[in-house]
Parts: C-alpha cells; structure tokens; sequence
C-alpha cells in the first residue's frame, strides 16, 4: 500500500496514512494557555475544586493540568510534567506530555501561564471568625493547678493538637485559651478531635472524664450543639510519694482511674484505684530523692552515709540484691528511709 500523503510504500496506519505521516499532523495533547491557581495567603494551602488541599504548587498545578487537558486516548503510558519559572506571583510554565503510540514514543510541549489569585480558605476564614465546636475543659481536685502543671498541660495539649493536625486533621485549631482560676479552658474548632484530647489527657494523667453539651444556635435550620469536654485531673501525679495505712508507695504510672504502685519497702508493684490516694498523704514528688554514700551492706541491710554530714544510717534492703556503685538513691517519708526504686 501506498502512503496518501508521503507517496511511499508503507504500512497504512490510519485514513491512508502511513504511522510517520499520522503522528506529523496529529496534535496529541491540548490545553488553555492560562490556568488559574487559588492559595490561601493565610495558610498557604490551595483550592482544588472545591476543597483545599495541603500540598505543593507542582503538585496542585499538575492536578489542574490532567483536568484542563485533552490527551488523545490513543497515546500509552502518559506522563505530564511542569516546570515553571515565577515572577509576580505570575509563573511561565512548561507543560510536557509525553506518551507510546504504537512503540513510537512522543513529546509534546506548551507554554502555560499560571496565575496565583489569594483567597481565605474555609479553615482561616472560621479562625478569623473564633469559631469553635468543643471546650476542652481541665480542672483539678485540688483548688488549683501549680504554675508548673499549667505549662504541662498547656504543652501536652498544643502537642496532641500538633501531632492530629499533621496526622490530616486540616480543620483542627486552637480558637481561644484561658487560664482561669480553677483551670484551663480550650476553645477547639473540631469536637471530634477535641473528644480525642480530652481521652488522652484523661489516660496519661489519671481522673475523671464528663461531656455535656449546649445549644449555640441555629444552622441550615439545624440546631448546632457544642460540647463540653471535661476532664478532672486527681491530685497525684506519676512519681508521686505517698502513704496508705502503714505502707508507703510511689507511683510509676497511672492510666485513666487506676494508678500502678510500687511498695518502697518490698519493691512489689500492684495496681490500686486512683481514689485510694487521698492528697492528704501525698508527700511530693521526685524532688524527695535523695542520694546517700553506700559504705557497706550485709545480706539484708545497707550502711549509707550521708554526703555532708557524714551521718551514717542503716535501711532493709528491698530485695536480696548485691548493691553495687558509689550513690544510692533514697527518700525519706516521715522519718523513714526508703531504697528508691529502680525504674
Ligand atoms: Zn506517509
Ligand atoms: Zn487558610
């Protein structure tokens, strides 16, 4: 067969053509010569459709690119590529398309201008606004939280808020934050992920957790609630001291209303309710640590002496143990001398 166009003798691909001549006149790829991108200047996410997504300008371009562009479905394994080059938030780009058409492969190149139009995203514009769905609220069985306990439970918070954030949750934020004197109070825009906060503060440090919940108007006519999220953290703390009856403990580790003990006088660990530490016999925390000079031990006591005055004093070893090292930490609770135990 005869090729209509180049006159020579050659397969016929398509409309008398041979595939050399085909690929000559067909335009394989088209698309606009402008697009326009949507950034958030607050956040710098863009608008795809109608959601906005966290991601990169060659990625949120590329995806604007495969929807404004006509490729010819005969064309195989397709590949779009962009590059661009940026002056006044305008970029001249590049977009290159490249594809197999009957083991031939080919490369398409066109000019685009990309323009960056600002607009507040629905997140930023919410955040503007003080929107907000949940407040997580933390109280305390004692009167008040110490200065140290704020900043603990201020950074605990911001970081759970932080790792859910970066975890996907983009319409996640802090709205408002008051330290009042009975506690702290959070002001969060999502009541899914404030319920979340509020779960695992209530693991990590012990108490008890409520939610009630308010009307905050109408929406859609839809009655729009908010939520309380309360939770009441207990008066111990992990590395607590403590007293209960004749034995004295410290805590390792408390979850939710359960609290792991360890007896300082045989070393035995159990798990104990939370409410059976009354903040009455709390004595402190690891502030109480003490280390003394070991000077010798037999198989069931140790001689320590005390670094600056030289007092010496004997204590029941907790477990058979040989002692080994120069230090050994101590503490002392109403007069009597506890082995610290190891952790
Ligand atoms: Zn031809
Ligand atoms: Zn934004």
């Amino acid at each position: 067969m005869f090729c209509v166009e180049c006159g020579n003798e050659a397969p016929i691909f398509r409309n008398g053509v041979c595939l050399g001549c085909y690929l000559k006149s067909t335009q394989f790829s088209k698309g606009p010569r402008i697009l326009d991108v949507t950034l958030c200047p607050r956040c710098s996410t863009y608008k795809y459709k109608n959601t906005w997504l966290q991601e990169s300008f060659e990625d949120i371009l590329k995806r604007q690119v495969k929807d404004s562009f006509t490729i010819n479905p005969e064309l195989t394994t397709v590949d779009i590529k962009t590059s661009c080059e940026e002056k006044d938030r305008i970029f001249s780009c590049t977009v290159t398309v490249s594809g197999v058409i009957q083991g031939q492969s080919i490369t398409e190149q066109h000019p685009v201008t990309v323009r960056i139009k600002h607009s507040t995203c629905d997140v930023c514009s919410r955040e503007a606004g003080g929107y907000y769905e949940a407040i997580l609220q933390l109280r305390t069985e004692q009167k008040t939280f110490t200065k140290q306990e704020v900043e603990l439970l201020q950074n605990t918070v911001e970081h759970l808020i932080e790792g859910l954030q970066q975890a996907g949750k983009r319409k996640l934020f802090l709205t408002d934050y008051e330290v009042k004197r009975e506690g702290l109070d959070f002001f969060l825009s999502d009541k899914g992920a404030a319920l979340s906060i509020a779960k695992k503060i209530q693991e990590q440090f012990g108490g008890d957790f409520k939610q009630s919940s308010s009307s905050a108007g109408m929406k859609d006519s839809r009655q729009i609630y908010r939520m309380t999220y309360l939770v009441r953290l207990p008066p111990y703390h992990k590395g607590d001291f403590f007293s209960w009856g004749d034995v004295f403990y410290t805590i390792v580790s408390v979850h939710a209303n359960k609290v792991r003990v360890v007896d300082l006088a045989t070393w035995e660990e159990t798990v104990i309710e939370g409410k059976d530490v009354h903040p009455s016999r709390i004595y402190g925390g690891r502030e109480l640590i003490r280390e003394l000079i070991l000077v010798s031990q037999t198989r069931t006591e140790l001689q320590l002496m005390h670094p600056k005055t030289y007092a010496i004093t004997e204590v029941r070893k907790p477990t058979t143990k040989e002692w080994t090292g120069e230090m050994i930490k101590t503490v002392t609770l109403d007069d009597h001398l506890f082995i610290y135990p190891e952790q």
